[in-house]
């Protein structure tokens, strides 16, 4: 039997003509966090509500922990799926307490204070229990919302953008007290954010979605150094485009001879993030450094090659470039080959998957 706490095939939901899910398949091994990621309209927070029951698919089918909830002449209603909710807003019930918020999932009884309390010293709560949500900071809610999701071990907890209220140093501390929270507690949980930094530090499996459809399910570093195509590697952060040709076991490009992943001959664009281009400072180099941003921790340099082609650089903010010096230019990390873009523009087929190279490293 497979351990997965939610499996999803091929669902589909429209609001009218729109199609806002189409076609979606995805499996969550237990205990682990699984990220939603897209720009604002591609579907994510619908494909939360349909795992929730608060929407019902008009196609395929949607098991939690094994018990199919959603399918054709299938529909367990959102009480009955075991499922916890944490949202951006909270929820709180603000005439409750803290105790009462975090028990509310619960029978009475005995059982249920002691739960309580573990639930609280889980979160780290211990002692609050008796205060009023307007009593709290927005973090210390949003970490009752979790513990009150868990109380019930839930197959799933679902997570609607739940740092979006939270100002950004707050964020980043939250994100990691919450991912610690859900593995001590060995949850299951599928979150949505459209920010992509969110996603890769917190998730196990990120799941990339465009237009209602996914685009890549892979863990954080497959899906950023090795997006499978190029609107997954334009979709999350920075990336250096380059064309390219492939002969003689080499991808020829701006940058010199690489050494290349894909075989085949042929016309291709190479994808560089900006982490996998190295500077050396070089007089007689014939790059030239033609804007630089200061970002606070690193600085984006962009450097203008020989052949006219851009290309950017992460560089620490310390590191000696200056708008017009010269630089050698070296691939210091993966790079990504696709095959070359139909001269109309359209994306090439799904088979068209691209390859990958190490460390490619001749300075140029
Ligand atoms: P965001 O990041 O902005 O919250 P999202 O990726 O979560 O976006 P959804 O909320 O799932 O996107 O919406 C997907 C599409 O479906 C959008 O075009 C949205 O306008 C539309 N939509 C969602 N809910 C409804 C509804 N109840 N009625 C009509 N259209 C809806």
């Amino acid at each position: 039997m497979d351990d997965l706490a939610v499996r999803c095939v091929g669902i589909r939901k429209h609001f009218g003509t729109l199609c806002a899910v189409d076609g979606v398949s995805l499996a969550l091994p237990r205990g682990h966090i699984l990220a939603l990621l897209g720009p604002s309209g591609c579907g994510k927070t619908t494909i939360l509500r349909l795992l929730a029951g608060l929407e019902d698919p008009e196609a395929g089918a949607i098991e939690i922990g094994g018990r199919l909830v959603a399918g054709p002449g299938v529909y367990v209603p959102p009480e009955r799926r075991r499922v916890g909710m944490v949202f951006q807003d909270y929820a709180l019930f603000p005439h409750l307490t803290v105790a009462d918020n975090v028990g509310y999932g619960l029978g009475r009884g005995e059982a249920r204070g002691t739960r309580v309390g573990e639930m609280l010293d889980l979160v780290g709560l211990a002692g609050l229990g008796g205060r009023l949500p307007h009593e709290l900071s927005g973090g210390q809610r949003q970490r009752v919302a979790l513990a009150r999701a868990l109380a019930p071990r839930p197959e799933i907890v679902l997570l609607d953008e739940p740092f979006s209220n939270l100002d950004a140093a707050l964020r980043g501390r939250l994100r990691r007290e919450v991912r610690d929270i859900l593995r001590a507690a060995g949850a299951s949980a599928v979150f949505v954010t459209h920010d992509q930094e969110e996603a890769l530090s917190l998730a196990d499996e990120v799941a990339l979605l465009l237009d209602g459809r996914i685009e890549q399910v892979a863990p954080p570093e497959t899906l950023y150094l090795r997006p499978a195509t190029r609107a997954a590697a334009a979709f999350l952060g920075e990336a250096n485009w380059l064309p390219g040709h492939v002969a003689g076991g080499a991808v020829h490009c701006a940058l010199g001879a690489l050494p290349s992943p894909c075989p085949a001959p042929g016309e291709v664009d190479i994808m560089l993030r900006p982490e996998s281009v190295a500077l050396t400072p070089d007089e007689r180099a014939p790059h030239r450094i033609v804007e630089r941003e200061y970002l606070g921790r690193e600085a984006l340099v962009t450097v203008r090659l020989a052949s006219g082609d851009l290309v950017r650089s992460r560089l620490l903010p310390q590191a000696p470039a200056a708008v017009g010096d010269r630089v050698r230019v070296e691939v210091s990390g993966p790079l990504v080959v696709y095959p070359a873009a139909p001269a109309n523009g359209s994306r090439p087929a799904p088979a068209d998957r691209p390859a990958v190279a190490c460390g490619a490293g001749r300075a140029v």
